[in-house]
Parts: structure tokens; C-alpha cells; sequence
């Protein structure tokens, strides 16, 4: 387990966790958003993808794409 130090330099990424957010686990997710593109890791079963992110009034939702799920 490795921290990666946070980075003050821009507010445009941001770290995420979804509490069993993963497809394939179920386990927690890690969603890391740089730039408006996310990128999501589950340290669990190492799953990597990389979701759509919506913004709605009540906040960001990751959307995972149909498909591509074995
Ligand atoms: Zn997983």
C-alpha cells in the first residue's frame, strides 16, 4: 500500500473512493479525476477502468460504460 502525495498545484484533480464500487469485486473504488476524465482503481482485485463522469445537481456520479465487463 503506497500513498501518493497530493498535489496542491491544480484543484482539477480530485480523489474519489466509492465504497463497493466495483464492478467486479465489489470492493472500493478508487477514482482519481484529472482534467475532467476519470480514471477508477479497485485496490482489491486491481480492476482499473476508466468511467464517465456525469455532474448533477446532487453531486458526480460515475457512470461505468456497458460492456467490456468479462
Ligand atoms: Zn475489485
Amino acid at each position: 500500500m503506497r500513498h501518493e502525495p497530493h498535489s496542491p498545484t491544480t484543484d482539477a484533480t480530485k480523489d474519489l473512493r466509492l465504497p463497493n464500487g466495483c464492478l467486479l469485486c465489489g470492493g472500493d473504488l478508487d477514482v482519481r479525476v484529472t482534467d475532467g476524465a476519470a480514471r477508477s482503481f479497485c485496490g482489491h482485485c486491481r480492476w482499473i477502468s476508466s468511467p464517465h463522469m456525469q455532474r448533477h445537481e446532487d453531486g458526480i456520479h460515475i457512470v461505468h460504460p456497458a460492456g467490456g465487463i468479462a
